[in-house]
């Protein structure tokens, strides 16, 4: 017999079942796929807080990258870069970065001139400026994540039972394609299946999906000081871009990079341990987007790239991946009685789900027969 049953083992559903288990909660994890397959493997591992919407989504990154810093060790996960180095090349770009650096959220970050930059990182062709922050980290995600549900069932003595869909969860029960499976909490992480589970909950939301463009470029020689942005994503990220400065940087890349906003672009180029760089990405919004990489997007992220970095390097390797999207950070509510829906509806579950979920299981466990979750 279980306490919590958590069904998905992305990054979310880990998260909660580290949550459950730390509380000493008897924890199984249900899971459809043989092995991880969704977002969670498929994005960059970039666990930003530098950019994040000012106030709860900041707050919950900053607690979520300080506990992925403290159980990389233990769970034998390599922390492959730290920080964040934002490249702007605009003078209205770092315009914003002057502003987000008189903010609260820049303490501790640095501000380079473009010839610092140039000499931190030598690919950069040309900046106006740059920002440098100690914040964020970077993981390997194909790797990171089935080494943390290893850790979880090593460690925390959590059980996963994988190959098995749920397919109706109710009080108390979850009811799979192979048999029923009891416990008195369960949560639900199902990423961007919003079909299966709790649908009408999912269209109250208005949930589509994703669809990003990623592409891994063979190792260019030499080694990038930290994770990449630029100023795309200043008028992306609501850290910047909620600031009345962006509304310049936005207007001029209106102008000079219609294509790139078009295809939802905003630059992101991190690097791995042989030194290949994972460079992304594009947005496309719909309920069921189709399965393919343009190449007209991935030859515009590229074009990105080259601004930022110079040359590209050789494409090795393509792919996309979807994600749940709606307006806020996430949702969580109550399906029945003991069952928690948990769905990040704003692409950040890397950077954001370890703190979610902390909360998510608190409020469960610390609030028993009051309102069963919290409500973004
Ligand atoms: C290309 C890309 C790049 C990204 N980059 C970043 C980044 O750098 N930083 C960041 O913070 N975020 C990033 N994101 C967003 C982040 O990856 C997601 O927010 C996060 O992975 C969502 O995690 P999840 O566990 O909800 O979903 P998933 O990883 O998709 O996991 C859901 C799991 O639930 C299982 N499941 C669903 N329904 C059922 C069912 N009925 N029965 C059994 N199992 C079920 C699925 O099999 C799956 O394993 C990116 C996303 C993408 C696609």
């Amino acid at each position: 017999m279980h306490d919590v049953i958590v069904v998905g083992a992305g990054i979310v559903g880990l998260a909660h079942a580290l949550a459950a288990a730390r509380r000493g909660k008897r924890v199984l994890v249900i899971d459809r796929d043989a092995r991880a397959n969704g977002a969670s493997i498929r994005n960059f591992g970039f666990v930003t807080v530098t950019g994040q919407e000012r106030g709860r989504v900041w707050d919950l990154a900053r607690r979520s990258a300080a506990i992925w810093r403290a159980i990389a060790g233990p769970a034998g996960i390599r922390i492959e870069q730290e920080g964040l180095l934002l490249v702007a090349r605009r003078p209205e770009a770092a315009a914003v970065l002057d502003a987000f650096l008189a903010t609260g959220m820049g303490e501790g970050c640095t501000r380079l001139t473009g010839t610092e930059a140039q000499a931190l990182c030598p690919a950069i062709p040309s900046a106006a400026a740059a920002l440098l922050s100690p914040h964020d980290l970077r993981v390997e995600s194909r790797t990171a994540i089935p080494l943390l549900a290893q850790w979880l069932e090593r460690a925390h003595g959590v059980t996963f039972r994988r190959g098995t869909a749920a397919l109706r969860a109710e009080t108390g029960v979850v009811h799979c394609s192979d048999g029923s499976y009891r416990a008195e909490s369960i949560i639900l992480c199902p990423g961007d299946d919003w079909a299966t589970l709790c649908p009408e909950i999912h269209a109250q939301a208005g949930i589509v999906r994703c669809k990003l463009q990623m592409m891994r470029l063979a190792a260019p020689g030499w080694s990038l000081p930290a994770p990449v942005m630029s100023d795309l994503s200043l008028i992306r990220y609501l850290g910047y871009a909620a600031l009345p400065e962006a509304a310049a940087l936005r207007a001029r890349l209106e102008r000079e990079a219609r294509q790139a906003l078009d295809y939802g672009i905003h630059l992101i180029v991190v690097q791995s341990a042989d030194g290949s760089l994972v460079v992304g990405d594009s947005h496309d919004y719909a309920p069921t987007p189709d399965p393919f990489s343009a190449d007209a997007v991935d030859g515009e992220i590229l074009r990105q790239y080259e601004a930022v970095l110079g040359p590209a390097p050789p494409v090795v390797e393509r792919w996309t991946g979807t994600f749940a999207s709606a307006s806020g950070h996430s949702i969580v509510r109550a399906a029945s009685e003991g069952v928690t829906l948990v769905v990040v509806t704003s692409g950040t579950g890397a950077s954001t789900a370890f703190a979610l979920a902390e909360d998510v299981v608190g409020g469960i466990f610390d609030s028993k027969g009051r309102a069963s979750c919290i409500q973004d």
